[in-house]
């Protein structure tokens, strides 16, 4: 910060200190954006058609913020607001097979559901995502597509909010049994009920899904990443970031008990990676950027930006 009252000559030795001392390129040390470039990207959660985003356009927000690869996800049933079919998700696949890896969804209530995901997956499907339908996390319907992906050896991604209207609800409940029973299956956990878990002080539902502030140790997800390497952690969206960015200190020590099993993922609606149509405010970059700003380590930093997710993708948690 600018001090008017600093003399010349105490200015001139605190700026060239700060110059000397700076081994580094000064713009990778002052720019964590360009600091993110050096390591390859898996992004773990993105969509295609958020705010009508075209394929090409979900190409160029991965190539805008540094992209290698991305879990394409589908939402079939369009609960919470985005229909994408898995037959889009399939098609861009094949439009873009280098660089998306297609998971499908479809709806758990039908009869043929079994069927239809052994169909997607004979097509070239690689996970079950994002799996967000109104029905709790114990139905079991929703056990039957866990058991299948068990069966698949594939992972599943599954949206936890546990409000009334919300999905897959009873987290605190229902994860852990299922993380035992079925331990070939890779649970991805994301959104809102999954990150209010980060502390052990899980404010109700009901009055916010975004708790802030310090975070108390001993949460759900310090214990569930401790004791089952078949779950991993999708820092992506909001809810993500809400959750590691509230308690710096926490998240720290958060990033390094559970490095293997972090996974780089933005959800990011932004028509171009740079924030079009979203305020200005892109989810990957702005990841990105505290990813680099929380972890020094470069492996671990590899790790939870691909290698996690090329891990929760070929399962051998
Ligand atoms: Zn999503
Ligand atoms: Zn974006």
């Amino acid at each position: 910060m600018w001090n008017p009252t600093i003399s010349r000559r105490g200015f001139l030795y605190a700026t060239g200190a700060a110059c000397c001392s700076a081994l580094l390129p000064v713009s990778a040390a002052a720019d964590p954006a360009q600091q993110a470039k050096k390591y390859k990207k898996l992004d773990c959660h993105l969509h295609i058609n958020h705010k009508g985003r075209t394929i090409e356009d979900t190409i160029k927000h991965m190539d805008n913020t540094g992209t290698d690869k991305a879990f394409i996800l589908p939402l079939e049933t369009g609960e919470g607001g985005v229909t994408l079919r898995t037959e889009t998700v399939l098609h861009a696949f094949h439009q873009y097979p280098e660089r998306l890896i297609p998971f499908c969804q479809t709806d758990i209530r039908q009869p043929d559901v079994i069927e239809r995901i052994r169909a997607y997956h004979l097509l070239g499907c690689r996970g079950i995502g994002e799996q967000k339908e109104h029905l709790p996390l114990n139905d079991k319907r929703v056990e039957a597509v866990i058991a299948e992906c068990d069966e698949l050896n594939w992972p599943i991604t599954i949206h936890f909010q546990d409000d009334k209207k919300g999905f897959n609800q009873g987290i605190e409940q229902y994860l852990e049994p299922y993380l035992k029973k079925y331990q070939r299956v890779r649970i991805i956990g994301h959104a809102q009920s999954f990150w209010s878990h980060i502390s052990a002080d899980v404010p109700s539902p009901d009055k916010t899904l975004y708790p802030r502030g310090p975070v108390k140790p001993g949460g759900l997800l310090d214990h569930l990443l401790s004791n089952y390497p078949n779950l991993y952690a999708d820092m992506s969206a909001g809810s993500g970031f809400n959750a590691l960015s509230r308690d710096e200190e926490f998240t720290a020590g958060f990033l390094e008990r559970h490095p293997k099993q972090m996974l780089f993922g933005s959800d990011c609606p932004c028509s171009d990676g740079r924030g079009g149509e979203f305020n200005g405010v892109c989810y990957s970059t702005r990841l990105q950027e505290f990813l680099v700003r929380m972890v020094k380590d470069e492996a671990t930093l590899q790790d939870i930006f691909y290698n996690n997710a090329e891990r929760a993708l070929n399962g051998n948690a």
